[in-house]
Protein backbone atom coordinates (compact mmCIF):
# COMPACT_ATOMS: atom_id res chain seq x y z
CA UNK A 1 0.00 0.00 0.00
CA UNK A 2 1.51 3.85 -1.07
CA UNK A 3 -0.06 6.20 1.25
CA UNK A 4 0.61 10.10 0.20
CA UNK A 5 1.85 12.03 2.84
CA UNK A 6 2.79 15.54 2.69
CA UNK A 7 4.48 15.63 -0.59
CA UNK A 8 5.15 11.90 -2.04
CA UNK A 9 4.14 8.34 -1.65
CA UNK A 10 5.36 6.51 0.82
CA UNK A 11 5.02 2.82 1.59
CA UNK A 12 2.20 1.95 4.68
CA UNK A 13 5.30 1.03 6.88
CA UNK A 14 7.18 4.71 5.96
CA UNK A 15 3.98 6.57 6.77
CA UNK A 16 4.64 7.80 9.99
CA UNK A 17 3.02 10.83 12.10
CA UNK A 18 4.69 13.47 14.74
CA UNK A 19 3.39 12.47 18.17
CA UNK A 20 3.34 16.25 18.75
CA UNK A 21 1.08 16.25 15.80
CA UNK A 22 -2.06 18.43 16.77
CA UNK A 23 -4.34 15.93 14.84
CA UNK A 24 -2.73 13.37 17.24
CA UNK A 25 -2.82 15.39 20.41
CA UNK A 26 -5.97 17.58 19.66
CA UNK A 27 -7.93 16.09 16.85
CA UNK A 28 -7.30 19.73 15.42
CA UNK A 29 -7.97 18.30 11.23
CA UNK A 30 -10.25 18.17 9.20
CA UNK A 31 -10.79 14.67 7.01
CA UNK A 32 -13.06 13.55 3.86
CA UNK A 33 -14.38 10.45 2.37
CA UNK A 34 -14.56 9.35 -0.93
CA UNK A 35 -15.54 6.53 -3.10
CA UNK A 36 -15.06 5.84 -6.61
CA UNK A 37 -17.20 3.55 -8.98
CA UNK A 38 -14.47 2.38 -11.43
CA UNK A 39 -11.85 4.90 -12.26
CA UNK A 40 -14.70 7.45 -11.63
CA UNK A 41 -14.89 9.52 -8.33
CA UNK A 42 -18.22 10.24 -6.70
CA UNK A 43 -18.94 13.89 -6.28
CA UNK A 44 -15.48 14.58 -6.59
CA UNK A 45 -15.64 18.33 -6.41
CA UNK A 46 -18.46 18.83 -3.79
CA UNK A 47 -15.98 16.82 -1.43
CA UNK A 48 -13.05 18.50 -2.00
CA UNK A 49 -15.21 21.96 -1.80
CA UNK A 50 -16.39 20.22 1.53
CA UNK A 51 -12.79 19.90 2.60
CA UNK A 52 -11.82 23.40 1.73
CA UNK A 53 -14.75 24.67 3.87
CA UNK A 54 -13.87 22.46 6.53
CA UNK A 55 -10.37 23.40 7.09
CA UNK A 56 -11.32 27.27 6.19
CA UNK A 57 -13.91 26.56 9.34
CA UNK A 58 -10.80 25.96 11.42
CA UNK A 59 -8.55 28.07 10.02
CA UNK A 60 -6.69 25.78 8.25
CA UNK A 61 -4.90 26.44 5.09
CA UNK A 62 -4.55 23.20 2.90
CA UNK A 63 -0.78 23.14 1.28
CA UNK A 64 -1.85 21.61 -1.77
CA UNK A 65 -3.91 24.21 -4.29
CA UNK A 66 -7.57 22.78 -5.16
CA UNK A 67 -6.71 22.46 -8.78
CA UNK A 68 -4.25 20.04 -8.14
CA UNK A 69 -6.43 17.47 -5.76
CA UNK A 70 -8.18 15.43 -9.04
CA UNK A 71 -5.01 14.24 -10.59
CA UNK A 72 -3.26 13.32 -7.23
CA UNK A 73 -6.64 11.34 -6.08
CA UNK A 74 -6.49 9.41 -9.09
CA UNK A 75 -2.64 9.08 -8.53
CA UNK A 76 -3.37 7.66 -4.92
CA UNK A 77 -5.74 5.32 -6.47
CA UNK A 78 -3.58 3.90 -9.06
CA UNK A 79 -0.69 3.55 -6.88
CA UNK A 80 -2.57 0.76 -4.67
CA UNK A 81 -4.46 -0.47 -8.42
CA UNK A 82 -7.77 0.49 -7.19
CA UNK A 83 -10.20 2.65 -8.49
CA UNK A 84 -10.10 1.00 -12.05
CA UNK A 85 -13.00 -1.54 -13.97
CA UNK A 86 -14.61 -3.64 -10.54
CA UNK A 87 -12.87 -2.11 -8.09
CA UNK A 88 -14.33 0.66 -6.24
CA UNK A 89 -11.68 2.65 -4.33
CA UNK A 90 -11.92 4.10 -0.89
CA UNK A 91 -10.45 7.33 -0.61
CA UNK A 92 -10.01 9.01 2.79
CA UNK A 93 -7.96 12.63 2.68
CA UNK A 94 -6.85 13.79 6.12
CA UNK A 95 -5.21 17.21 6.89
CA UNK A 96 -4.15 17.95 10.14
CA UNK A 97 -2.77 21.22 11.48
CA UNK A 98 0.58 19.62 11.89
CA UNK A 99 4.01 19.21 13.91
CA UNK A 100 4.34 22.03 16.67
CA UNK A 101 4.77 22.33 19.98
CA UNK A 102 2.57 21.48 23.10
CA UNK A 103 0.05 23.91 22.92
CA UNK A 104 -3.52 24.83 21.78
CA UNK A 105 -2.14 27.75 19.47
CA UNK A 106 -2.64 26.56 15.68
CA UNK A 107 0.71 29.03 14.88
CA UNK A 108 2.76 26.53 16.81
CA UNK A 109 2.47 23.98 13.42
CA UNK A 110 4.37 25.08 10.76
CA UNK A 111 2.01 23.26 8.24
CA UNK A 112 -0.10 21.33 8.19
CA UNK A 113 -0.03 17.06 7.61
CA UNK A 114 -1.73 16.11 4.27
CA UNK A 115 -2.94 12.22 4.00
CA UNK A 116 -4.48 10.19 1.33
CA UNK A 117 -4.87 6.90 1.87
CA UNK A 118 -6.92 4.86 -1.19
CA UNK A 119 -7.66 1.25 -0.85
CA UNK A 120 -10.20 -1.26 -2.52
CA UNK A 121 -14.06 -0.10 -1.12
CA UNK A 122 -15.64 -2.77 0.67
CA UNK A 123 -19.45 -2.80 0.32
CA UNK A 124 -21.66 -3.84 2.95
CA UNK A 125 -23.10 -7.09 2.60
CA UNK A 126 -25.62 -7.21 0.04
CA UNK A 127 -28.07 -8.94 2.52
CA UNK A 128 -28.31 -5.69 4.52
CA UNK A 129 -29.91 -3.79 1.69
CA UNK A 130 -32.43 -6.68 1.23
CA UNK A 131 -33.79 -7.05 5.46
CA UNK A 132 -33.14 -3.59 6.25
CA UNK A 133 -30.90 -2.73 9.83
CA UNK A 134 -31.60 -2.25 12.78
CA UNK A 135 -30.40 1.11 15.04
CA UNK A 136 -30.53 2.26 18.43
CA UNK A 137 -31.33 5.39 19.57
CA UNK A 138 -27.52 6.67 21.31
CA UNK A 139 -27.93 8.55 24.97
CA UNK A 140 -25.29 10.73 23.19
CA UNK A 141 -26.31 13.73 21.76
CA UNK A 142 -25.00 15.34 18.77
CA UNK A 143 -22.91 18.26 19.88
CA UNK A 144 -24.22 21.64 19.95
CA UNK A 145 -23.62 23.22 16.87
CA UNK A 146 -22.78 26.82 18.55
CA UNK A 147 -19.99 24.07 20.44
CA UNK A 148 -18.61 22.72 17.50
CA UNK A 149 -20.27 22.58 14.49
CA UNK A 150 -21.52 19.30 12.58
CA UNK A 151 -20.70 20.81 9.12
CA UNK A 152 -16.86 20.49 9.86
CA UNK A 153 -16.20 17.24 9.28
CA UNK A 154 -13.11 17.12 12.17
CA UNK A 155 -10.64 14.49 12.76
CA UNK A 156 -12.37 15.13 16.63
CA UNK A 157 -14.49 12.39 16.08
CA UNK A 158 -15.43 11.51 19.24
CA UNK A 159 -18.92 12.90 19.55
CA UNK A 160 -19.51 9.90 16.95
CA UNK A 161 -17.17 7.66 18.49
CA UNK A 162 -19.21 7.84 21.60
CA UNK A 163 -22.55 6.84 19.99
CA UNK A 164 -20.85 4.39 17.86
CA UNK A 165 -19.91 2.55 21.20
CA UNK A 166 -23.55 2.40 21.88
CA UNK A 167 -24.60 0.80 18.98
CA UNK A 168 -21.90 -1.79 18.98
CA UNK A 169 -22.77 -2.64 23.62
CA UNK A 170 -26.33 -2.54 21.79
CA UNK A 171 -25.44 -5.10 19.20
CA UNK A 172 -27.06 -3.08 16.50
CA UNK A 173 -25.78 -2.13 12.82
CA UNK A 174 -25.39 1.97 14.26
CA UNK A 175 -26.67 4.70 16.39
CA UNK A 176 -28.81 7.45 15.67
CA UNK A 177 -28.47 10.40 17.94
CA UNK A 178 -30.75 13.40 19.05
CA UNK A 179 -29.99 16.97 19.49
CA UNK A 180 -29.79 19.41 22.72
CA UNK A 181 -33.81 19.68 21.35
CA UNK A 182 -34.66 15.80 21.37
CA UNK A 183 -34.90 16.15 18.09
CA UNK A 184 -33.91 13.86 15.35
CA UNK A 185 -30.53 14.40 13.70
CA UNK A 186 -28.71 11.67 12.03
CA UNK A 187 -26.33 8.41 12.87
CA UNK A 188 -22.71 8.10 13.50
CA UNK A 189 -21.49 8.48 10.09
CA UNK A 190 -24.79 8.59 7.79
CA UNK A 191 -28.05 10.94 7.40
CA UNK A 192 -31.18 9.77 7.99
CA UNK A 193 -34.57 9.91 6.23
CA UNK A 194 -38.24 8.18 7.33
CA UNK A 195 -41.22 8.31 5.17
CA UNK A 196 -44.58 9.38 6.97
CA UNK A 197 -48.29 10.40 5.76
CA UNK A 198 -46.56 9.30 2.25
CA UNK A 199 -44.15 12.30 2.79
CA UNK A 200 -39.79 11.94 2.70
CA UNK A 201 -38.49 13.42 5.86
CA UNK A 202 -35.48 14.23 6.81
CA UNK A 203 -33.87 16.42 9.65
CA UNK A 204 -33.22 19.98 8.82
CA UNK A 205 -29.35 20.95 8.63
CA UNK A 206 -30.57 23.24 11.91
CA UNK A 207 -30.81 20.51 13.57
CA UNK A 208 -27.15 20.08 13.90
CA UNK A 209 -26.11 17.39 11.31
CA UNK A 210 -23.50 17.13 8.48
CA UNK A 211 -24.78 18.72 5.08
CA UNK A 212 -24.97 14.91 3.90
CA UNK A 213 -23.78 14.71 0.02
CA UNK A 214 -25.47 11.72 -0.63
CA UNK A 215 -28.75 13.28 1.32
CA UNK A 216 -28.82 16.04 -1.18
CA UNK A 217 -28.58 13.86 -3.96
CA UNK A 218 -31.74 11.46 -2.44
CA UNK A 219 -33.87 15.18 -2.01
CA UNK A 220 -32.59 15.93 -5.31
CA UNK A 221 -34.01 12.80 -7.19
CA UNK A 222 -37.32 13.22 -5.11
CA UNK A 223 -37.73 16.68 -6.27
CA UNK A 224 -36.89 15.28 -9.81
CA UNK A 225 -39.41 12.70 -9.76
CA UNK A 226 -42.00 14.97 -8.17
CA UNK A 227 -41.79 13.11 -4.81
CA UNK A 228 -43.51 15.28 -1.57
CA UNK A 229 -40.15 15.79 0.64
CA UNK A 230 -39.77 17.91 3.67
CA UNK A 231 -36.90 19.22 5.47
CA UNK A 232 -37.81 19.60 9.49
CA UNK A 233 -37.53 19.09 12.87
CA UNK A 234 -38.63 15.89 14.08
CA UNK A 235 -39.34 13.70 17.56
CA UNK A 236 -38.53 10.32 18.14
CA UNK A 237 -42.07 9.37 18.42
CA UNK A 238 -42.85 10.33 14.58
CA UNK A 239 -39.40 8.55 13.55
CA UNK A 240 -41.61 5.07 15.56
CA UNK A 241 -44.67 5.51 13.87
CA UNK A 242 -42.74 6.40 10.56
CA UNK A 243 -43.66 4.03 7.94
CA UNK A 244 -40.45 3.26 6.31
CA UNK A 245 -36.56 4.88 6.98
CA UNK A 246 -33.23 5.18 5.31
CA UNK A 247 -29.60 6.01 6.16
CA UNK A 248 -27.57 7.94 3.65
CA UNK A 249 -24.26 7.75 3.00
CA UNK A 250 -20.85 7.74 0.25
CA UNK A 251 -20.24 4.49 0.78
CA UNK A 252 -23.20 3.01 1.52
CA UNK A 253 -25.87 4.59 -0.32
CA UNK A 254 -29.26 4.07 0.57
CA UNK A 255 -29.70 1.44 3.46
CA UNK A 256 -33.19 0.17 4.73
CA UNK A 257 -33.94 0.71 8.33
CA UNK A 258 -36.25 -1.71 9.70
CA UNK A 259 -36.27 -1.42 13.66
CA UNK A 260 -35.09 1.26 15.98
CA UNK A 261 -34.21 -0.21 19.47
CA UNK A 262 -37.75 -2.33 20.22
CA UNK A 263 -39.59 -0.76 17.63
CA UNK A 264 -40.39 -2.45 14.35
CA UNK A 265 -40.44 0.90 11.69
CA UNK A 266 -43.48 0.07 9.24
CA UNK A 267 -44.18 -3.57 8.45
CA UNK A 268 -40.65 -4.60 9.38
CA UNK A 269 -38.99 -4.28 5.87
CA UNK A 270 -37.66 -2.34 3.29
CA UNK A 271 -40.56 -0.43 2.43
CA UNK A 272 -41.34 1.10 -1.70
CA UNK A 273 -39.58 4.35 -1.24
CA UNK A 274 -36.91 3.55 0.10
CA UNK A 275 -36.40 0.46 -2.35
CA UNK A 276 -37.19 3.24 -5.34
CA UNK A 277 -34.72 5.66 -3.62
CA UNK A 278 -31.80 2.89 -4.10
CA UNK A 279 -32.81 1.77 -7.61
CA UNK A 280 -33.48 5.82 -8.49
CA UNK A 281 -30.17 6.34 -7.16
CA UNK A 282 -28.28 3.27 -8.73
CA UNK A 283 -29.97 4.49 -11.84
CA UNK A 284 -28.54 8.00 -11.82
CA UNK A 285 -25.34 7.59 -10.45
CA UNK A 286 -23.39 8.07 -13.09
CA UNK A 287 -24.59 11.50 -12.99
CA UNK A 288 -22.47 12.25 -10.17
CA UNK A 289 -19.64 10.95 -11.34
CA UNK A 290 -16.38 12.96 -12.81
CA UNK A 291 -15.93 12.34 -16.54
CA UNK A 292 -14.30 9.31 -17.68
CA UNK A 293 -10.23 10.11 -18.01
N1 LIG B 1 -23.27 12.37 8.77
C1 LIG B 1 -22.06 12.14 9.28
C2 LIG B 1 -21.81 12.45 10.72
C3 LIG B 1 -21.03 11.62 8.47
O1 LIG B 1 -19.81 11.40 8.99
C4 LIG B 1 -21.32 11.32 7.11
C5 LIG B 1 -20.30 10.77 6.22
O2 LIG B 1 -19.24 10.38 6.57
C6 LIG B 1 -22.60 11.57 6.62
C7 LIG B 1 -23.56 12.11 7.47
C8 LIG B 1 -22.95 11.28 5.19
O3 LIG B 1 -22.30 12.19 4.34
P1 LIG B 1 -22.00 11.91 2.80
O4 LIG B 1 -23.30 11.56 2.16
O5 LIG B 1 -21.47 13.22 2.33
O6 LIG B 1 -21.01 10.80 2.73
Amino acid sequence: MRIFLNDRFVRKKNARVSVFDHGFLYGDGVYETIRSYGNRIFMRDQHLARLQRSAEAIGLDIPIPLSEWPALLHEAMRRNDVGRQGLDAYIRITISRGEGEIGLDPALCARPTVVIIAKALSPLPAGLYQTGVPLTVARTRRNLPEALSPHIKATNFLNNILAKREAIAAGTFDSLLLNWNNELTECTVSNLFFVAGGILRTPAIECGILDGITRNIVLLLARERGLSYEEGRYTLSELYEADECFLTNTSMEVMPVTTIDATVIGSGIPGPLTRMMGNMFADNRARFLEPAR
